[in-house]
């Protein structure tokens, strides 16, 4: 069996190793085709893709793009993007001047909670400096000692009712497929189990991607509780969608790791399903 893992984070976002590690590292993890799929930029891509070539490891260009969609957060993956695109570069460059504002308004309002110096603090931790996030300044919070774990300071700090969390608007579902399609790329939902929908409106969400074109959806990812894999790859069957596998790894010893997942529910139709760069990693068949 193919090891596929097509959701992933480097340095250039919020994971902590630089592409060529994480690519190393899925390369020592026995994974045949990795997309790096980095939060709204695509620049680590050609990196990781000279890694892949010299380890013998497919690598599909991803990314993974913030939307606002019914009063949440969703996050919408791209895979086999063009990462010269131009329509999807200038959408993702105005998505990161976006989260500068953001951060600068996070760092304010954990100020009025009395932690000064998270805005620079959040800063050091974004190797990428037009790439800053809630991530960046969860580990400056880790490290400053108001929480003991990245888990604790999301559920002390960061997130909605808590200090540091401020509401954002990000770009739109059509915008995101959109963008995604018009670089040659396939559009799929991230980790459907961690939005706070009720069943009506994650099916509203499922038809609305559908109808701009989305074909994909997370089946197995390292965001889903190994008890949530059949309810999702039992929604992709019945909405029509092609399943997907990804740990989102972000940094080793944090969630699971590159490509250390189960496989996908056997009558789950795989998003790479004949995708020709799979072809090397398949037994030659008698010619
Ligand atoms: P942002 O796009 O800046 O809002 O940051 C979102 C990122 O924060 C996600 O991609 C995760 O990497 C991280 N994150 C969100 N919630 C949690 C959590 N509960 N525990 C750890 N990391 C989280
Ligand atoms: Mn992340
Ligand atoms: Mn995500
Ligand atoms: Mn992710």
């Amino acid at each position: 069996m193919l090891n596929i893992d097509l959701h992933c984070h480097s340095n250039v976002s919020d994971g902590v190793l630089p592409p060529a590690e994480v690519v190393a590292r899925a390369a020592a993890n026995g994974v045949h085709a990795l997309a790096l799929t980095d939060h709204d930029d695509v620049a680590g891509i050609a990196a990781a893709r000279a890694a892949a070539d010299a380890a013998g490891l497919t690598l599909i260009p991803g990314v993974e793009i913030s939307v606002s969609w019914g009063g949440q957060t969703v996050h919408i993956v791209g895979l086999r993007i063009d990462p010269l695109n131009t329509e999807l570069a200038a959408g993702l460059a105005d998505i990161r001047r976006g989260r500068i504002g953001r951060a600068r308004r996070m760092g304010d309002d954990l100020a009025r909670a009395g932690i000064a110096g998270a805005y620079e603090g959040a800063f050091n931790y974004a190797a990428n400096k037009e790439m800053v996030g809630r991530t960046h300044f969860a580990r400056w919070l880790v490290a400053q000692g108001h929480a003991p774990d990245m888990r604790s300071t999301f559920r002390r700090y960061l997130t909605r009712g808590n200090p540091g969390y401020v509401e954002h608007e990000w770009t739109s579902l059509e915008n995101a497929v959109g963008w995604i399609r018009a670089s040659g790329g396939m559009a799929v939902i991230a980790h459907p189990g961690r939005y706070a929908f009720n069943a009506r409106q994650l099916h509203l969400l499922l038809d609305a991607f559908r109808a701009l074109g989305g074909e994909g959806i997370e089946v197995i990812t390292g965001s889903h509780h190994p008890s949530e894999y059949g309810k999702f790859a039992d929604l992709a069957r019945a909405f029509s969608l092609k399943a997907s596998r990804g740990a989102d790894f972000h940094a080793p010893g944090e969630g699971i790791d590159i490509g250390r997942l189960p496989a996908l529910p056997h009558y789950c139709q795989p998003v790479w399903q004949g995708w020709p760069e799979l072809a090397a990693h398949l037994s030659p068949s008698i010619a």
